[in-house]
C-alpha cells in the first residue's frame, strides 16, 4: 500500500527555527507526537489531546513519524504499532539507536503478554491495547510526562530553568541557547545544587579531553556572560557551585 509521505502538523510549524518565540509558550504546553494511520482515530485523539493542553503533531505513517521524531523535540509520543511505510517497533528501534529518549506510549491491537513484552523491549515506556479508554490514555500520558521531567531534563536555575535536551535556558525572556560544553557544565552544577565542585572535578567531568582547569574557568565565564554573574557562585579556595539567587 502506498502511504502518503507527509506528516500533518497542528499548532505550529517552525521546524528548523529554534530561536523562534513559540518555543517558550510551549514550555507550558507539552509537545506530543501522535503517529497513527487510522484517520478517524488520529483525528479523535488529536482533538482530545489538544483539548487536554498538548501541542499535538500528527504523523500518518511510520516514515513521517520517524522523521518527525528525529528532527523535532517532543515531550511524549503516542505511537501506533501497525503502521504503513515503517512498523512502529522498527521506528522505535531507530529512534532509540539515534539517541531519541522521548518517552513513548505504544498503541496496539495486539494485546497478548508476549506482544507487550516485545513492545517494551523495543524501548517503549508504556503499552496500551486498542480499544482503550481515553481516560486511561490521558492518565498514562500524564504519568509518562511526569517521569520524563523528573529525570532531570529540565533543571531549575537561579533564574529560569535549563532544558537539557534543547540546550536552552528558558523563563528569562527569549530562550538562551548554550553550546554543548556550556550545557554540560551547567547541567553538572545544577544537577547537584548543594555541592561545591572543585575545578579538577569539573575538568574531569565536563572536559575530559582538556588538561588545564583554565578550561573550566573559561566556560564559567561564558555562562556568566550569557546568563548573569549569579548563575554560578565562586566558592573561594574550593571551586564552583550553582548560584543561589537570581543574578
Ligand atoms: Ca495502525
Amino acid at each position: 500500500m502506498q502511504a502518503p509521505p507527509y506528516a500533518e502538523s497542528v499548532g505550529r510549524r517552525d521546524d528548523g527555527d529554534v530561536t523562534s518565540p513559540p518555543r517558550q509558550e510551549l514550555v507550558g504546553a507539552p509537545r506530543l507526537l501522535l503517529v497513527e494511520d487510522e484517520a478517524e482515530l488520529a483525528e479523535m485523539l488529536r482533538e482530545l489531546l489538544t483539548e487536554e493542553g498538548y501541542a499535538v503533531d500528527v504523523a500518518t505513517n511510520g516514515q513521517a513519524g520517524l522523521h518527525r521524531g528525529l528532527v523535532d523535540r517532543y515531550d511524549v509520543v503516542v505511537l501506533d504499532r501497525r503502521l504503513p511505510a515503517l512498523d512502529g517497533l522498527d521506528l522505535l528501534g531507530r529512534w532509540r539507536r539515534s539517541g531519541v529518549t522521548t518517552p513513548v506510549l505504544l498503541l496496539s491491537a495486539l494485546g497478548n503478554p508476549a506482544e507487550r513484552v516485545e513492545g517494551l523491549d523495543a524501548g517503549a515506556e508504556d503499552y496500551l491495547t486498542k480499544p482503550f479508554d481515553v481516560d486511561e490514555l490521558l492518565a498514562r500520558l500524564r504519568a509518562l510526562l511526569r517521569r520524563h521531567l523528573d529525570h532531570a531534563h529540565v533543571l531549575p536555575l537561579p533564574a529560569g530553568r535549563l532544558d537539557v535536551d534543547a540546550r536552552e535556558v528558558l523563563g528569562v525572556g527569549a530562550p538562551i541557547g548554550l553550546s554543548e560544553r556550556e550545557c554540560e557544565l551547567l547541567t553538572t552544577l545544577a544537577g547537584r545544587p548543594q555541592r561545591v565542585f572543585g575545578r579538577d572535578d569539573l575538568l574531569a567531568l565536563v572536559f575530559p579531553d582538556a588538561s588545564n582547569p583554565v578550561a573550566v574557568d573559561t566556560y564559567v565565564h561564558y555562562l556568566r556572560r550569557k546568563l548573569g554573574r549569579g548563575v554560578i557562585e565562586t566558592i573561594r579556595g574550593r571551586g564552583y557551585r550553582i548560584g543561589r539567587c537570581p543574578p
